[in-house]
C-alpha cells in the first residue's frame, strides 16, 4: 500500500503541530509521500504564513522596505526549527528570497515559497528527500495546470524513490517561472501526487474530522458524513461546503483513488471517506446539505415561448455576450427565469435588460434580488420516493417560501431557491427532518 498524505496550515503551524505530524507519519510506514502547506494560524488572531508572504512583497513591488516582514517571516520558520531541535539553517534561502523579491520575481513565487520551505524543513524533521515542485508540476504558457506533462514527470521523479516530500501550492512554466494554484491549492498537489505514484490513498489531514452534514455555523453540533461520492462532493463544494479545494478530485478521480479526510488533532478519528462509488448505504437520505446567499432571479416572460424556436439561445446569448456565467434556468410555457450571481449581474443588470429585449423581444422582464440557494445531496435520494415532499413540507411547516425548484435528471440534488433572509431557516428545517428526527 502507498498513502499520499497532505498536511494543511494549521496542522503545520507551530513545531508542536509539526511533531503530531511526525507521530502521524511514523505510525503508519505506508505514509511514504507527503505534501505540505505553509504555516497556517496558530491561534484565530494570527497571520497564515501565505498571506504574510504576499504582504511582504506587495512592499518589494512597491519598491518600499521589507526587511522587517521578511525577518517575521523567517521568524515563523525559526520557531519552528528551533521547536523541533533541527540543525537547520535558511539563511541562504532567505538571502534568495530577498534577492528575488528586490528583482519583483512576482507573487505567485513570493506566495509559493510559504510552502517550498516548509516542504525544507519537513523533510528535515522526516529524514525525507525534498523534491522542488517547481521541477515536476508544469504549467503552460497561458498559465494553465498541465495535467499529462505534470504527471509524467512527477511519475518518472518519484516512481523510485522510497519517501519524499512535495511542498503543496506551486509549479512552475517551462522556462521556471512558478506559478501557483489558487488558495487552498496544495489540495490540488496531494491529489497530483497520489495520482502520479498511484497511491491506494490520498488522506488530507486538517483540523476537522471531515465533511459535516450541514455548515456547523447554522447547525449545532451536525452529524459527520462518513463516505461521501466525488459526485456528491462536487455539488456541495460548488455549494460552499469548504473542506477541500474544488479542484482536489480531479487528479486522483482519474485513477479511482479515495481521499480520507483526517483530522490532525484528532487521529483516532475515523475522518469522510471521498469515493467514486461505493455500496456503502448512507446512513439518511441525504448525504449533505449546502448552499449560497446572493443570487438574483431575472424572470422573462413572453406568450408562448416555449413554442418559439431559439428563445432561450437568444436569452442565453445576451448573459454569454455580457460575460455573465448562470447557474440555473427554470422555464416553464411563457416563463424562463435565469439565476445569476448578484454581484457579477449587478453592474451590468441594464445592459442585460435592453440586450434581451433587442434580440429575444420578451413582453416583460423581472429581476429579483437577494435570493439564496440551496443544495439538499445525496445518492440515497435516487429512485426514493417522498423525499422533495419532505423536503417542501418541512419548509412550509417552518414558514419558508419556495422560489425555485430544480432537481437535475441524476436525481443527486435538488436545487431550491429561497430569499437569503429564509436561508438558515430553510437549512435547519430540512437537516431537522432527514437527519435530527431520524436519529
Ligand atoms: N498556503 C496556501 C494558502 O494559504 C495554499 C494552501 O494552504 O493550500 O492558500
Amino acid at each position: 500500500m502507498r498513502k499520499v498524505v497532505k498536511f494543511g496550515g494549521s496542522s503545520l503551524a507551530s513545531a508542536e503541530q509539526f511533531k503530531k505530524v511526525g507521530h502521524i507519519i511514523h505510525a503508519d510506514e505506508e505514509r511514504k509521500f507527503v505534501v505540505p502547506s505553509a504555516p497556517g494560524k496558530r491561534d484565530a488572531d494570527d497571520t497564515k504564513v501565505t498571506d504574510m508572504l504576499y504582504e511582504c512583497y506587495d512592499l518589494a513591488e512597491a519598491g518600499k522596505d521589507f526587511k522587517e516582514q521578511l525577518r517575521a517571516i523567517r521568524a515563523r520558520y525559526q520557531e519552528i526549527i528551533d521547536g523541533l531541535a533541527l540543525q537547520l539553517s535558511l539563511e541562504n534561502e532567505f538571502k534568495t528570497i530577498e534577492k528575488n523579491f528586490k528583482e519583483k520575481s512576482g507573487s505567485d513565487y513570493a506566495a509559493s515559497r510559504g510552502e517550498y520551505l516548509n516542504g525544507i524543513i519537513m523533510a528535515a524533521y522526516l529524514g525525507f528527500e525534498f523534491v522542488d515542485a517547481a521541477e515536476v508540476i508544469r504549467f503552460n504558457e497561458n498559465g494553465e495546470f498541465d495535467a499529462e506533462t505534470t504527471n509524467k514527470l512527477m511519475r518518472e521523479r518519484l516512481t523510485h524513490m522510497e519517501a519524499a516530500v512535495i511542498p503543496g501550492f506551486y509549479g512552475a512554466k517551462e522556462d521556471g517561472t512558478v506559478k501557483t494554484f489558487s488558495r487552498g491549492g496544495s489540495d490540488i498537489t496531494g491529489s497530483i501526487v497520489a495520482r502520479a505514484v498511484k497511491a491506494d490513498v490520498y488522506e488530507n489531514w486538517t483540523d476537522v474530522s471531515g465533511f459535516l452534514v450541514a455548515d456547523p455555523r447554522i447547525i449545532y453540533k451536525p452529524e459527520p458524513i462518513s463516505t461521501i461520492t466525488y459526485k456528491e462532493l462536487r455539488e456541495l463544494a460548488y455549494m460552499g461546503a469548504s473542506v477541500l479545494h474544488e479542484d482536489a478530485i480531479f487528479p486522483v478521480r482519474r485513477e479511482g483513488i479515495p481521499i480520507n479526510i483526517r483530522n490532525t488533532n484528532a487521529p483516532e478519528d475515523e475522518g469522510t471517506w471521498i469515493v467514486e462509488s461505493t455500496c456503502q448505504k448512507p446512513k439518511y437520505v441525504i448525504t449533505g446539505i449546502a448552499g449560497k446567499k446572493g443570487f438574483c432571479a431575472v424572470n422573462i416572460e413572453k406568450d408562448s415561448m416555449n413554442s418559439e424556436v431559439g428563445f432561450g439561445r437568444k436569452v442565453l446569448q445576451v448573459f454569454e455576450d455580457s460575460g455573465i456565467s448562470f447557474e440555473h434556468v427554470p422555464s416553464g410555457i411563457d416563463t424562463m427565469t435565469i439565476f445569476v450571481h448578484q454581484d457579477e449581474f449587478m453592474h451590468k443588470e441594464q445592459k442585460v435588460v435592453s440586450g434581451i429585449h433587442r434580440l429575444a423581444d420578451p413582453d416583460t422582464i423581472e429581476i429579483e434580488a437577494d435570493l439564496a440557494l440551496i443544495a439538499v445531496v445525496g445518492r440515497g435520494m435516487k429512485s426514493m420516493r417522498g423525499t422533495a415532499g419532505r423536503i417542501f413540507s418541512a419548509l412550509a411547516h417552518s414558514n419558508v417560501n419556495v422560489k425555485m425548484i430544480d432537481q437535475g435528471s441524476s436525481e443527486l440534488n435538488i436545487i431550491i431557491g429561497v430569499a437569503n433572509a429564509d436561508f438558515e431557516t430553510a437549512i435547519k428545517a430540512i437537516y431537522d427532518i432527514f437527519v435530527l428526527y431520524q436519529l
